[in-house]
């Protein structure tokens, strides 16, 4: 409902902000067939929040989302915008939401994007409402974000490939997957993966220990290890520890750095079906007159969280998984 007016909602609009994450399509699609079927106009909102700037949108009907389930990627494209910091270009985006009579935004994105929706919504009263779309699953208040599962799945199957090639010519390799802030991808992937070694932003681990845990897997019999490292915050860093590892022990590590692959791709029917979740969710609360929540999973249902929460950091890994890896591995 409008409280102000008392009416109810007639409009809302739709953006994905930030990294695109496979499963944001099908967010989109829920919103749209969610909000149409209950009376709502849904406009959609170009290239995250610079399509607010340059006002680059477009209405989507139930026709406009079909075959858009299975897509990876965006349809109505992401990315990052430096203006949006800037109050005096959030004023603009208000007015232009304002003046095209949207009384609700739904932000598909990360932490970041959920500032800048925090901010529009605390200073020019626009209800906003967060999806969390990151394959990095890190913000605070939900356990799985849209795009998670398939990034590890996708890593998942890299990993499987290189194990067979591993232990077939006696090899060590480090796999280097996503994740520039936080290890969650690494962690999972290096888990199910059953790697040697799992190196993470948030645990790092001297050198000398790298190459004694290789030593140790050497000694039980093991004759190719695969470790799996996060990215950090300087993709391709891998390449200065296979360095950094053959000076020390003379081991000779093959590097394979996976890279955007993580990110696109056929979302996983978990992804899938999250989205589709906490897609229609969101409508949901915009029309029972709330805003500045976020749509979050925990413990398997689909409740609502603090955007604020969600806005500040990053969540943390649960090291134990790391530990587990480690006693698994053995
Ligand atoms: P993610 O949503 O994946 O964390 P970013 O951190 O890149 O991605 O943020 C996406 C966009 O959100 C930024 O490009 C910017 O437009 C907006 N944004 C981020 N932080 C703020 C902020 N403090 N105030 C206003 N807008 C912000």
């Amino acid at each position: 409902m409008n409280l102000e007016k008392n009416l109810p909602l007639k409009k809302i609009a739709v953006l994905t902000s930030g990294g695109d994450s496979p499963g944001m399509n099908a967010a989109i699609r829920s919103v749209v067939r969610s909000g149409v079927t209950q009376g709502l106009e849904v406009l959609g909102i170009n290239h995250g929040y610079l399509g607010l700037l340059k006002k680059m949108s477009t209405p989507l009907q139930l026709r406009s989302v079909s075959n858009i389930l299975q897509r990876g990627g965006t349809i109505l494209k992401a990315g990052r915008c430096l203006d949006f910091l800037q109050e005096d270009h959030r004023k603009a985006a208000a007015q232009f939401l304002k003046t095209a009579g949207v009384e609700g935004l739904i932000v598909i994105g990360g932490d970041g994007s959920y500032r800048g929706a925090l901010a529009l919504g605390k200073e020019h009263q626009i209800p906003v409402v967060g999806v969390p779309g990151t394959i990095d699953n890190d913000i605070h208040g939900t356990e799985m974000t849209i795009g998670f599962d398939t990034a590890v799945n996708t890593a998942l199957e890299a990993i499987d490939r290189i194990r067979d090639t591993a232990a077939s010519l006696d090899r060590l390799f480090i796999v280097e997957v996503m994740g520039r802030e936080s290890g969650h991808i690494a962690v999972e992937v290096g888990l199910a993966g059953g790697a040697e070694a799992i190196l993470i932003p948030e645990n790092p681990i001297p050198v000398e220990e790298i190459v004694q845990q290789i030593q140790r897997g050497i000694q039980r019999g093991k004759t190719s290890s695969i470790l799996v490292a996060a990215e950090g915050q300087k993709p391709g860093r891998t390449y200065d520890l296979a360095e950094q590892i053959r000076k020390k022990s003379g081991f000779e590590a093959k590097v394979c750095i996976l890279g955007h692959i993580q990110r696109g791709g056929s979302p996983t029917a978990t992804d899938r079906n999250l989205a589709s979740r906490m897609g229609a969710a969101a409508v949901q609360v915009l029309l029972q007159g709330k805003a500045n929540l976020m749509i979050s999973q925990q413990s398997h249902q689909i409740v609502m969280s603090s955007l604020e929460v969600a806005s500040k950091g990053k969540r943390a890994v649960d090291k134990d998984l790391i530990k587990l890896a480690q006693v698994l591995a053995n």
